[in-house]
Order: C-alpha cells, then sequence, then structure tokens
C-alpha cells in the first residue's frame, strides 16, 4: 500500500478520444496532470480487439472526416472520407503524439476507485498494485460504449448469443441463419455484414426510423445537415424539407422495405445512417422484422406472430452508462444519468470534469475538445481570472436548460446523453471565449487555438498548423 500526494495535478482517467484531447487542452495551459490507461496505448474504442473496444473489423465511422477532426489537427486530406477503424486509431495515435500525451501517459493502470476528499475539493484516486494518490481533481473520461445492453426476452436460445461489442468478425456468420436486433448504427452495420456472409438475415427493430444514406447530393450526410443549421433555419423547416427529401431523393419510404413506419419526427432519435441496408433489404438479403417476443430453442417468435428458425443472435441493444470507479453516491443522478451541467460539469465538486459524455449525430472529437477547452480554460480562471470563472460557476450551479436545439428525444434509455450538435457546440463555443485569458494568465496557449476557427474550412485551418503534423500517420495493422 503506499500512498502519494499528488494534490498540485488531476488526474484524466482514460486515453480514448476524449481522455487525450483533455490532456492536450491541460498540457496547452500548463495545467499538471496523469493520464492513466487501462491498456497499454492510446485509441480506446477504436482499439480493435481490446477488452475496451465495441467495434468490429468492418467497421467505419459514420462521421465524415471534417466532422470527426479535432479542432487543431486535420486527417490527411488523402485520406477517404469515412475512416476505417485503423485510420481512426492511427489519427488518436499521432495526435497523442505530436502534442506530447504519450510523456504523461501511465499505461496498464487501472483506476480503481475515485472519492472526494472531505472538506475539501481534492480527490483520492486509489489504483491497482494497492496504490493510492491524491490529486486536485479528476477528469473522467472513461467511454460510455463499454457495458451492453442486453434485452431481457421471455424463453431461452439454444445458439450462438452475442451483444455487439463481442461481435468481430464476419466469419462467425458463415452459412448461418442470423437474427440481428435493434436498428442503431452498429445494428445496421451488423446486419449488413451478415447478409454478406450468412445463410438467411433478419433484422429485428422495435420502432421505425429515418435512414440516412452517407451521401447525400455528393455530400457526407453530417455536412449536408450542417448547412441548414449555419443557416438557422428553423426545425419545422429543417424537418419538412428533411423529411421529403430522404423520401424523394434517396431510398423512398421505410415501409416500402418492410420496415415500420417512424413513430417520432425527424431528428428526435439519433440518426441512423447507412447506405447499404436498405439496398440489402430491397435485395431480400436482409428480412425487417418486428420485434422479438419470444425465444425458443432454436427458433424465435416476433410480435407480429412470424417465427424464424436461427443459428446467432446479436444484440445491438446498446449500452449503460457505468463509472465502476465512482459511488453513485457522489453524484446527483437524473434518468439514468448524472445530471450534470453541459454534461461535464458536477455541481457539488468543483474539480471532477465528465469528457466525452454525450451523443450526437455527428463526430464527437472535436466537441470532446471544446469539453477539454472550456474544462482547461475553467481551471485556469479560477486561480487568475476568479469573476470570470465564477459566473460559469453559477451556470453549473443553476442552469439546468438542454442543449437539444428545441429536439425533444424521444424518451428511451438511447437517448439519456443525446445533444444537438450545433446547439451544443455553439454553447461550448460561447462559454469558452466568455473564459478568454488574458496573455500574462494563459501560459503556453499557443496550440489551444481560437474556438471560432474551427468553423472555418478545413483548409483555413490548416495552414495554422503545422504542416507536418498529420502527414506522417503511421497505421499499424
Ligand atoms: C461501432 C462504433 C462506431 C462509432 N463511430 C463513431 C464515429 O463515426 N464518429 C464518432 O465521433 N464516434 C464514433 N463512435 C463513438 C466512439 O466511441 C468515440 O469516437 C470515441 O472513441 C469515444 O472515446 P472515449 O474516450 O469517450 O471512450 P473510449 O474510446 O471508450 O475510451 C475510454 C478509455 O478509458 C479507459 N478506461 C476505462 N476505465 C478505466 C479505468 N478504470 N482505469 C483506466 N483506464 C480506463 C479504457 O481502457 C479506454 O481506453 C463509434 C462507436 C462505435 C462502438
Amino acid at each position: 500500500m503506499s500512498f502519494q500526494d499528488c494534490s498540485s495535478r488531476f488526474c484524466v482517467i482514460g486515453a480514448g478520444a476524449a481522455g487525450v484531447t483533455a490532456a492536450k487542452n491541460l498540457k496547452a495551459l500548463s495545467i499538471p496532470f496523469d493520464l492513466i490507461e487501462r491498456e497499454d496505448d492510446v485509441g480506446g474504442n477504436w482499439h480493435y480487439g481490446k477488452p475496451c473496444s465495441s467495434i468490429y473489423q468492418s467497421v467505419h465511422m459514420i462521421s465524415s472526416k471534417k466532422f470527426s477532426e479535432y479542432t487543431d489537427f486535420p486527417i490527411p486530406d488523402e485520406w477517404p472520407i469515412y475512416l476505417r477503424a485503423d485510420q481512426a486509431l492511427a489519427y488518436l495515435r499521432s495526435y497523442a503524439r505530436h502534442f506530447g500525451i504519450y510523456e504523461h501517459a501511465e499505461f496498464q493502470r487501472s483506476v480503481l476507485e475515485i472519492a472526494p476528499v472531505p472538506d475539501s475539493d481534492l480527490w483520492d484516486v486509489k489504483l491497482d498494485k494497492g496504490e493510492t494518490r491524491r490529486y486536485r481533481g479528476v477528469f473522467v473520461a472513461n467511454g460510455h460504449l463499454v457495458k451492453p445492453r442486453l434485452p431481457n426476452y421471455p424463453g431461452h436460445f439454444d445458439g450462438l448469443l452475442l451483444h455487439s461489442a463481442q461481435y468481430k468478425t464476419p466469419d462467425t456468420f458463415a452459412g448461418k441463419r442470423v437474427l440481428v436486433v435493434g436498428a442503431g448504427n452498429s445494428g445496421c452495420d451488423i446486419a449488413v455484414d451478415a447478409a454478406h456472409h450468412g445463410r438467411a438475415v433478419f433484422h429485428s427493430t422495435r420502432r421505425g426510423y429515418y435512414y440516412w444514406p452517407k451521401f447525400l447530393f455528393g455530400m457526407p450526410a453530417d455536412a449536408w445537415a450542417e448547412w441548414p443549421l449555419r443557416l438557422r433555419l428553423p426545425l419545422w423547416a429543417r424537418r419538412f424539407f428533411g423529411k421529403h427529401m430522404l423520401r424523394m431523393f434517396t431510398a423512398g419510404d421505410p415501409a416500402d422495405y418492410g420496415l415500420p413506419e417512424p413513430d417520432h419526427k425527424l431528428f428526435e432519435a439519433h440518426f441512423i445512417i447507412n447506405s447499404t441496408l436498405l439496398y440489402h433489404l430491397a435485395h431480400g438479403d436482409i428480412v425487417a422484422k418486428r420485434d422479438v417476443q419470444e425465444l425458443r430453442g432454436d427458433r424465435v417468435l416476433f410480435t407480429d406472430g412470424s417465427e424464424e428458425s436461427v443459428d446467432v443472435i446479436v444484440y445491438a441493444t446498446g449500452f449503460e452508462l457505468s463509472f465502476p470507479f465512482l459511488d453513485q453516491k457522489h453524484l446527483s443522478w437524473s434518468m439514468e444519468k448524472p445530471a450534470l451541467y453541459m454534461n461535464m460539469f458536477d455541481q457539488q465538486h468543483p474539480n471532477l470534469f465528465f469528457i466525452g459524455l454525450f451523443q450526437t449525430s455527428t463526430g464527437n472529437w472535436p466537441l470532446m475538445d471544446y469539453q477539454s477547452q472550456l474544462a482547461a480554460r475553467y481551471i485556469r480562471a479560477r486561480d487568475a481570472a476568479p469573476k470570470k470563472a465564477a459566473r460559469l460557476s453559477r451556470l453549473i450551479a443553476k442552469d439546468r436548460t438542454a442543449a437539444d436545439g428545441g429536439i425533444r428525444f424521444t424518451n428511451v434509455s438511447r437517448h439519456a446523453i443525446e445533444v444537438e450538435h450545433f446547439s451544443y457546440r455553439s454553447k461550448l463555443l460561447r462559454l469558452i471565449r466568455a473564459l478568454a485569458l488574458s496573455p500574462d494568465s494563459q501560459p503556453d496557449s499557443g496550440s489551444l487555438i481560437h474556438p471560432a476557427e474551427s468553423l472555418q474550412p478545413q483548409s483555413a485551418r490548416r495552414r495554422r498548423v503545422e504542416a507536418s503534423a498529420t502527414t506522417n500517420i503511421d497505421i499499424v495493422q
């Protein structure tokens, strides 16, 4: 057992996309920290095959590269619009290398418990190997796509049962009759994988969704969806045009493919972005099914009364939030999630920050970057510009307005941490700007890009980073 006083430093838990940008932005403001990662390298979810990763071999990013890159580290121009998993991983590692994050990382170390130190804002962090450290505060960046949420259907199933996080390669499906449950992006991807390798494929969805292709009018779906937001079109108009555009210019009506009609308004559910699911439904390679009613050994009964014999079931039914190292009593909870201002600040603990605890229909990494810029500036301002910091402290204490852009997300666990990316990003940018510090109180701020610049075209931003920054990213297979 050992105890170390690290009370001038922060502890960042996790070296996934969220943890590395938290580290980078702390470093940019000369705020000392340690980065603790259970695995042997940076990457988190994109570290294929590791316990921390929920991806499968065939995965490609769903967000396009322009909306996926960090604010000051462009994805190379010559890379594809939708990155492969190995490219996503190489990009994250290159970012960590470029900003000197590896020097602060301790790999193959696990945080077992964190607890606030009574009568102070400090935190005790219990690590493996019997070590406890007392830190100034903690950045929780442990990812939220790790603990599978499993449905509880009556009956039993005799075949192979997997959660999407356990599915890795399509040979699992070779010659098999496959049922994929759930219409999230993973469920749709996996159903398509199965269509190429299985003998028969059934895709069960409980409700209807809108299916976006990866490209619309030659533009990636997220880039296309951004324009009406920038033009400040009202929500009703975006809904009206979006819905008609999807029906008229893409694949038509989901019901024509045997899928249920959407039971919610456009944008009220996380986007499903998949160009090939409807194609395979139209060719009979995948058969749409309603919700599962009962498992019957080697057969599955659906709520419409149909029954199919099935060898493999993949539950693509999402994940539960999980902070196994943090006793729930230390947080206030609301609807299965911690009640946090901007999904990141805890009212009771000024030195506890959550990075990446949100879900959007576009790239998450730049938003994690903004979250981290905000947290770092807040910490710095509390030391150097307390009046400015006090304004944010008041918001953290009182403001409960959601960054939902006026959208009421369908009330299911799946959307517990969903934010509407445009209003969320705008609010983060406003808060970051409000914490602008004088050059004297902002040491080493050279790499902290002015947030407004990130909304400029990639070429404009690219000129601002060192030419060599991302041109030599090694792909580790
Ligand atoms: C199939 C799939 C496709 C996706 N596509 C996209 C996409 O196109 N665009 C997009 O933006 N996002 C996408 N995502 C979301 C993806 O999860 C995020 O891009 C991002 O990787 C999340 O980063 P994170 O750092 O929050 O979490 P993670 O990547 O999960 O990293 C968390 C890290 O914390 C470590 N850790 C956890 N607990 C501890 C502990 N107690 N002690 C020490 N270390 C710990 C883990 O080992 C891990 O390395 C996708 C997700 C999936 C599953």
